[in-house]
């Protein structure tokens, strides 16, 4: 089971379940808790995408977030580089993936329409595409920035995300750099 965990082979995963269960008491049973309350109460924001424990996440309900900018993430890992960063003051919109010809992933598959949805009914004055540097993140963009053309503004993360980079594999400096850098898209 642990086997099927992104980034964990079958060698790994053996060694992480030996030592768990060498340290069941201390670290075992503590996580089995942690798991079960996850899986029991772990969903989707009804309005951005990432993962919470109540219908509306803590960004989207905090009064502190600036309400005028969207942050476009193809991921939730995505979002969470964005907050280690700690530069970005708005809210987000999680995609739950990139468009993709070759998968037959549509825009309808992702929360692409609930993004149109947003702009048109939240006052927003800014969307910053913040999706990684690879072919199928760059076609997402570009549709993207093609249904909101004359709507908002849309901006996207500027130099620093390498060619076929994640988001998450980023240095805090990197992403801040590459924020404050972005661009009209
Ligand atoms: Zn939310």
């Amino acid at each position: 089971m642990m086997a099927k965990l992104p980034g964990l082979g079958p060698r790994s995963a053996r060694r992480a379940v030996l030592h768990m269960i060498k340290k069941r008491g201390l670290l075992m049973a503590p996580l089995a808790d942690a798991l079960h309350t996850v899986a029991a109460s772990a969903r989707e924001c009804l309005t951005c995408g990432n993962i919470t424990t109540t219908d509306i996440c803590d960004i989207c309900q905090s009064a502190r977030r600036d309400t005028g900018t969207i942050c476009v993430v193809q991921d939730v890992a995505d979002l969470w580089a964005m907050e280690r960063a700690a530069t970005y003051k708005g809210r987000y919109h999680v995609l739950g993936g990139t468009l993709s010809a070759l998968d037959a992933v549509g825009p309808d598959d992702l929360r692409i329409p609930k993004l149109i949805e947003r702009v048109a009914s939240e006052n927003i004055t800014e969307v910053i595409l913040a999706l990684n540097a690879t072919i199928d993140g760059a076609t997402t963009a570009h549709y993207i920035a093609d249904q909101l053309e004359g709507v908002v503004r849309v901006t996207s993360l500027a130099q620093g995300v390498p060619i076929g980079g994640e988001l998450d594999y980023l240095d805090e400096g990197t992403i801040t750099a590459a924020l404050k850098a972005r661009k009209v898209f």
